[in-house]
């Protein structure tokens, strides 16, 4: 089983996927918390690359950096676990990549959706939670982490969360769509009613 957290910075995704890691180890589940990008050694030195000279990478080199990340993830974490039958809870994953270099970056969703499929051999999640972000509504108190807003500007946060929700209208059977400015502990009762059925 493949779980992937997906939505805007800020929108909770690392305190959901902890609460639901949390809450799968308590049903006596093996659990790997994984997330894009950092989730391997390598993964964490093409994370400080990608995050420290952001704005500063040609969009296509970044997003084969974050493709890079994921295939190595994917390969040497990922794919082991799900093959041991260990649940993977990841924060972030293919469509991060659509959504952030596809229409953030504007690359093109379909092409970026393409060479991550390469990446990772076709892996898709099980489920994908968005946590969902409205605009203007950024839960971050520390905007400054990695120029985070630079020159992005809201347009790019907008295209982002578009790109987003565009993506979980095209496969309703694989997102759960959660409104982000919902309390921390409904978010997480909703995400394991989702996911109870998927557990055997
Ligand atoms: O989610 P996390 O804070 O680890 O992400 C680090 C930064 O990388 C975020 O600001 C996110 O917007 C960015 N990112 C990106 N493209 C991705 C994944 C993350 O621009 N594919």
């Amino acid at each position: 089983l493949f779980i992937t957290f997906e939505g805007g910075d800020g929108s909770g995704k690392s305190t959901q996927s902890a609460l639901l890691t949390e809450w799968l180890e308590s049903l006596g589940r093996t659990v790997v918390l994984s997330r894009e990008p950092g989730g391997t050694d390598l993964g964490l030195e093409l994370r400080e690359i990608v995050l420290h000279r952001r704005g500063h990478i040609a969009p296509r080199a970044e997003a084969l950096i974050y493709a890079a990340d994921r295939a190595h993830n994917i390969a040497t974490r990922v794919r082991p676990a799900l093959e041991r039958g260990d649940i993977v809870v990841q924060d972030r994953y293919l469509d991060s990549s659509v959504a952030y270099q596809g229409a953030g970056r504007v690359l093109g969703g379909a092409e970026v959706r393409e060479l991550s499929l390469w990446a990772t051999e076709g892996l898709l999640p099980d489920l994908t939670i968005l946590l969902d972000l409205h605009e203007g509504q950024d839960r971050l108190a520390d905007r400054t982490r990695y120029d985070r807003l630079e020159a992005a500007g809201d347009d790019f946060h907008a295209r982002v969360r578009e790109a987003y929700l565009e993506l979980a209208a095209a496969e309703p059977q694989r997102f759960l769509v959660l409104d982000a400015r919902d309390s921390i502990e409904n978010i997480a009762a909703r995400i394991r009613s989702r996911v109870q059925p998927l557990l055997g």
